[in-house]
């Protein structure tokens, strides 16, 4: 059953027309019931009328006192609520103020768009940083447009989304084109607002501009990877000396694994002498610097010179914050400083040895000259005694003979004086082995001995050793050399080239090969080719003293080594020279 509210008017009216109708239906009834009696008077007629009057005028009274209290009720309450709601507007006018005025004056780029593309509020150091003006800034296509240019369309599509979302997004890094054409790097971060009472989506976008910190990151970047591709190698330490960063370069030089890790070790491991690394660290926080050289220990077990460049860095207080070396492999500079002061020693030691051949040659020419006064008066005396024998006095024959002994003892003399002299008192000076580079000493031979001879044939050094240094005594072996070389040159006539030969570990032997295309030795003066003074037929218009080969023998000998020669007339010699292989670091024999 459906009930209709009545309006009060309409209430009214029908409290009125229901109340009337019953007063005159029932009234008559009503009042002869509690009077009495069936005649209607004037008097109860106008007591009826009376009643009628003040029963509908009470009935409206409290009706309308009732409707009128309601109202006023209903007005008070609409009024205050009226009150409510105009403070709430003041109050949301002036948080919305204010809410702008804080987006204006963000300290970051911030603006607040809506979904149909309207920038409802930019921030001023949006507007500071980016040099557009506000009117520039009316949409968000003005800004993609300006600040994004060909790239728009992309953009576009990315703001259309930030409409759906409902919570905070970091977008990113955009690189954006500013007022006068640079490009600065910044990252945005929107949240959703809500709607606005018109019913539009609005978010709010804030900005933060990296491009200083991108850039100063960029710089890092490219500092750290000039350390990293660097060539020279480089480590950090901090001030206890224990490592903190190498580069590839670092691990290169020490042989080590590119994985390995370093960090923690402390710097004095790397050396072969740990205190010299400890004075260097030492050195650093008391001189804020070092420059010298230390040997280092790698990782494959060898050593290395490294010249080493450290500094103590501090930071911007002052402070010392670790230690910062660089390290460059000076080995092979040493190593040719070392080769090329050997070199040159070994060439003024073999100038000596030359000289001194020259000296011998001198001193057999002076012999030869001096043996002739003997000689002469030898065969004299030998012409007389032969001739005039039988007219001698037995004393003038004893005389003579008495003269040529004496002169044959003289030239004996002479000649045991002579040889000890060429030999340069061999006997008396000390065997003196040591370690030699053997290599050296045979280019320097083959490169000096031919320059003492005019169109000396070209000498070709050939080394087939793995070795380099060796254990000998290097005047004897450049004594061999020089010799062999003096008189391949000399016994080569054509000029064919000659060849000096090192070979080495040849059952624990050195062996020195000097062979030559020349003219060759008789089979039957080979026999006698290292006694002294002893020359081949054939070779009177070559100078030479015939002493050479014996100085050779003896300084083999001296090595306890061995001396061989194989010649053959026409085709050529070869003289090899073996002596007993010791290397750095064997015993060296006691040799007699
Ligand atoms: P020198 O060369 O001063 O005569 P050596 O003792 O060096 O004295 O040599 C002795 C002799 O051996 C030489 O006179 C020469 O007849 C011969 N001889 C040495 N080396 C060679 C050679 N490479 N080729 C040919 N003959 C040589």
């Amino acid at each position: 059953m459906k009930y209709t509210v009545l309006k009060p008017h309409q209430r009214i009216a029908a409290v009125y027309l229901i109340a009337a109708t019953l007063w005159i239906l029932f009234s008559d009834t009503l009042l002869y019931t509690l009077i009495g009696g069936n005649s209607v008077t004037t008097r109860l007629s106008v007591a009826k009328g009376l009643m009628f009057v003040t029963f509908t005028a009470g009935v409206l009274y409290l009706h309308l006192r009732w409707a009128f209290t309601t109202r006023e009720q209903l007005e008070g309450d609409l009024r205050l609520q009226m009150q409510h709601a105009q403070r709430t507007q003041t109050d949301l006018q002036h948080s919305e103020a204010r809410f702008r005025r804080a987006v204006e004056e963000a300290p970051l780029p911030t603006a607040i768009f809506a979904e149909d593309g309207e920038l409802l509020t930019v921030s001023r150091s949006w507007l500071d940083v980016t040099g557009y003006s506000r009117d520039q800034l009316q949409t968000v296509s003005d800004w993609v447009d300006l600040a994004y240019g060909e790239d728009r369309e992309r953009i576009m599509v990315g703001v259309d989304r930030l409409f759906e979302l409902d919570q905070r997004l970091d977008e990113g890094e955009f690189t954006i084109r500013v007022a006068n054409g640079t490009q600065r790097i910044w990252t945005f971060s929107t949240t959703p607002l809500g709607r606005l009472p018109d019913g539009r989506r609005i978010v709010i976008s804030t900005a933060a501009d990296v491009t200083e910190r991108r850039h100063t990151e960029q710089q890092l970047r490219i500092k750290d990877r000039a350390i990293e591709s660097s060539i020279t190698a480089i480590a950090l330490a901090d001030m206890q000396g224990e490592l903190t960063y190498v580069n590839p370069a670092f691990l290169r030089l020490w042989k080590l694994d590119a994985t390995a890790d370093m960090l923690g070790r402390p710097v004095t491991e790397f050396w072969v002498s740990s205190a010299d690394a400890e004075a260097v660290v030492q050195t650093l926080t008391e001189r804020d610097d070092y420059v010298g050289e230390l040997r280092a220990r790698l990782a494959d077990g060898t050593q290395a010179d490294i010249q080493l460049t450290a500094s103590l860095v501090r930071d911007a207080d002052g402070h010392p914050v670790c230690m910062m070396g660089s390290f460059i492999d000076v080995t092979l500079e040493n190593q040719a400083r070392a080769h090329a002061l050997e070199n040159e020693r070994l060439k003024a030691g073999f100038q000596k040895e030359q000289e001194r051949n020259e000296l011998v040659q001198r001193i057999i020419s002076m012999l030869s000259h001096d043996l002739r006064t003997p000689l002469t008066v030898i065969e004299s005396s030998k012409d007389l005694l032969l001739n005039y024998a039988n007219e001698m006095t037995l004393e003038s024959r004893r005389n003579k003979l008495e003269g040529i002994g004496r002169q044959v003892h003289f030239a004996l003399e002479l000649l045991q004086d002579t040889v000890n002299m060429a030999r340069g008192t061999l006997d008396k000076i000390p065997f003196r082995p040591a370690p030699v580079n053997i290599v050296s000493l045979c280019q320097v031979s083959a490169d000096e001995v031919p320059t003492a001879y005019e169109n000396a044939p070209p000498v070709t050094f050939v080394n087939q050793t793995p070795v380099d240094t060796v254990v000998v005594d290097e005047v004897l072996v450049s004594r061999i050399l020089l010799n062999l070389l003096s008189n391949a040159i000399k016994y080569s006539p054509d000029g064919n080239e000659i060849r000096l030969e090192l070979v080495c570990c040849h059952d624990n032997w050195l062996v020195l090969r000097v062979v030559d295309y020349g003219m060759g030795i008789d089979a039957e003066d080979l026999k006698n080719i290292f006694e002294p003074f002893f020359r081949a037929k054939g070779v009177n218009q070559i100078h030479g003293t015939g002493l050479g080969l014996s100085i050779v023998k003896d300084c083999v000998e001296r090595h306890q080594g061995r001396i061989h020669v194989e010649s053959e007339v026409g085709q050529g010699s070869t003289f090899t020279v073996e002596l007993p292989l010791q290397t750095v670091g064997q015993r060296v024999p006691e040799l007699a």
